[in-house]
């Protein structure tokens, strides 16, 4: 591992992995033993690796896997499905399932053509979608946190694109731990957030886990991915750089870079009539607004139709 100036056998590579993220998880107060974890779960390599090294390290995590009917002539969505739960029955560990077309009656990709939000990249729809089902159902169940796969490739890569565009209010919100800051709102934490994807991949390989390899095929083409190859020449050229934009990026952030004040709607609080969740805005959040829009709420059209 040039970047860390370290080369490991097997055997302390894998011990000195979750060394790493015990060290992370304490640094940044994520969350302590007697905490109950609910960990978002895709099937891949990240989240499987992450539930690993948590049971490992004698934390008590439920799994949630949120099934958002994409087939992509791989059977995406089953496929990860069936990894997920051979490696929660192997282990004997908790693995919850929401399915979206059970739940709410469309899949990912119908939502997201029936409310015009993305015929060919239904990405949007599917962050909003899976960030409103993991807090509901932390919330239902009482979880203390909810803790999510994203290595440091990806820190990288969201900080990379949020950089280019100054997009203060992404960059004031990302960061190890996303504080439970408004009634309603469930903490989340990021324990791989200083792991590279490669040292990932890696533990998964020599702990043999077996993972879905194919990726969403809509993440095909994303910027994220273009983000991504960028950073790895860079990182190839000068090992470190990924971990070196992402931690002086939050001693940055510690040392008053970002304040408040850049976003100040961060402060509202309400919530929404629909579905008694946190929304930023008054009246019904984003999900409930897409999944069915005010036009067709019968008391509006009448309404609308009267006047
Ligand atoms: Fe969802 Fe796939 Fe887009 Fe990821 S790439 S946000 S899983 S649709």
């Amino acid at each position: 591992m040039r970047q860390h100036k370290l080369a490991l056998c097997k055997d302390h590579f894998l011990d000195w992995v979750p060394e790493q993220v015990e060290h992370t998880i304490r640094r940044y107060h994520m969350f302590t033993h007697p905490d109950k974890l609910l960990l978002a779960v895709s099937g891949g390599k990240d989240s499987l690796s992450l539930w690993d090294i948590l049971y490992r390290l004698g934390y008590v995590v439920d799994g949630l896997y949120i099934g958002l009917g994409i087939d992509g002539g791989v059977r995406y969505s089953d496929a990860s499905l069936e990894y997920a739960q051979l490696f929660a029955q192997d282990r004997n560990l908790n693995l919850h399932v929401v399915d979206i077309v059970a739940e709410y009656g469309e899949s990912i990709i119908e939502l997201a053509i029936r409310t015009h939000r993305g015929r060919y990249k239904p990405c949007s729809v599917c962050g909003l979608t899976k960030r409103h089902v993991m807090n509901r159902f932390a919330r239902q169940n009482k979880y203390y946190a909810i803790l999510t796969g994203h290595n440091l490739d990806d820190e990288a890569a969201i900080l990379f694109g949020n950089t280019i565009s100054w997009v203060g209010s992404y960059l004031l919100h990302q960061a190890p731990v996303l504080e439970a800051n408004r009634p309603g709102l469930i903490r989340k934490a990021k324990p791989l957030c200083r792991i590279y994807e490669r040292e990932m991949a890696a533990y998964a390989l020599l702990r043999g886990i077996t993972y879905i390899q194919d990726e969403c095929p809509y993440a095909t083409g994303s910027t994220s991915l273009y983000h991504k190859a960028i950073l790895n020449k860079l990182e190839s050229d000068r090992p470190g750089t990924k971990l070196s934009f992402y931690l002086s990026f939050l001693q940055a952030k510690r040392n008053g870079l970002f304040s408040p004040s850049v976003d100040q709607k961060v402060e509202s609080i309400h919530t929404c009539p629909e579905c008694g969740q946190p929304t930023s805005a008054p009246g019904r959040c984003a999900f409930c607004r897409m999944l069915v829009p005010v036009e067709e709420i019968p008391e509006f059209s009448q309404s609308k139709g009267a006047s």
